[in-house]
């Protein structure tokens, strides 16, 4: 069911705090079944603080606010953040094409305002697959230009590479724009998770999207073939904070069950931990002279970053083995 168009119009002259209520809304009304009810229930600021819901068939997906004008969308693959005012429109990452409809479908319950920029993390699937629905909405896209050129060597020899949608613009250490009273600046502090990750910033809102920098409570996948670095990501971790105070808010790209999308300095801190125990533990191992097999068969946690959990402990031993080798 739609909001009355009336309605609508209502709610966009107030600002971005009840965009959340438009969104919202129609799901709301769908889930309960009995619009008054629903009409009530989305006039309460308290709803703020349910940010979440769903809609009907197989598929689910979650948005929620996480400052300003700035929200995240959760349904498959990497977190998508999205910045939404009268003054422009910005997606930081499009999971896979399903995914990017949804969105798409949702910013359109809102507003028709063209989108204005498409920001790609890195280059990884699972944060550009959907792309290509974005592809005849927006004005500008940017990632890294090793993002794209991994982009690129992905999808050479794909018989579907018509249907990739590659970054349009590419910069190498920092690249900045405004969209109205906000400020969007990507900044690039060299190897982490692949050889091509961008930090987005929200500047005004004291926001960042870090894309696959951090895997909160969760093993990272790290793309060596990508050029990726734990060494270095260590480091990339501390230059995001000491470019940030302890109240910014952070995107990650993945999180475990349990664990939040969101998070602060302190989540950070600890995935930092996680990678320098990771590196301490195989240095320990290698010099050791035990072989990556023997290691990934006596393996079960990290020493000292016993928080992490997940299936992909052996993907941070091997990457791990391969940088000391
Ligand atoms: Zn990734």
């Amino acid at each position: 069911m739609k909001m009355k168009s009336h309605s609508r119009r209502k709610f966009m002259k107030n600002g971005s705090q009840v965009v959340l209520v438009l969104l919202l809304a129609p799901q709301l009304i769908a889930c309960k079944g009995k619009s008054e009810v629903a009409a009530t229930a989305v006039m309460n600021e308290e709803l703020k603080k349910l940010m979440d819901f769903s809609i009907s068939g197989d598929e689910s997906y979650q948005i929620r606010n996480l400052a300003g004008n700035l929200w995240t969308f959760e349904e498959r693959g990497g977190t998508i953040g999205f910045d939404v005012s009268d003054d422009g429109i910005a997606i930081v990452d499009t999971q896979f094409p399903e995914q990017s409809q949804h969105l798409v479908d949702a910013i359109r319950e809102q507003t028709d305002r063209s989108i204005d920029l498409l920001i790609n993390t890195h280059h990884h699937g699972d944060h550009t697959s959907g792309n290509n629905v974005f592809k005849k909405l927006i004005k500008d896209s940017v990632a890294h230009s090793n993002s794209k050129k991994n982009q690129l060597s992905r999808a050479e020899g794909s018989d579907k590479v018509d249907q990739i949608f590659f970054p349009e613009t590419v910069f190498e250490d920092s690249w900045k724009t405004n969209l109205g009273s906000e400020t969007v600046l990507m900044n690039y502090y060299g190897a982490g998770h692949t050889n091509g990750d961008a930090i987005t910033a929200f500047v005004n809102t004291n926001a960042v999207h870090l894309g696959d920098l951090v895997f909160n409570r969760r093993y990272p996948y790290i793309d060596k073939s990508a050029g990726a670095n734990i060494q270095n990501w260590i480091v990339v971790l501390d230059k995001v904070l000491e470019s940030h105070n302890t109240e910014t808010k952070y995107i990650f790209g993945h999180s475990d069950n349990g664990y939040d999308l969101v998070g602060n300095y302190e989540d950070i801190k600890a995935f930092q931990n996680y990678l320098e125990r990771l590196l301490e533990f195989g240095e320990k191992s290698f010099k050791a002279g035990k072989t990556l097999e023997e290691l990934n068969a006596e393996t079960t946690m990290i020493p000292g970053a016993e928080e992490w959990k997940g299936d992909g402990i052996l993907r941070s031993l091997d990457a791990v083995y391969q940088e000391l080798s």
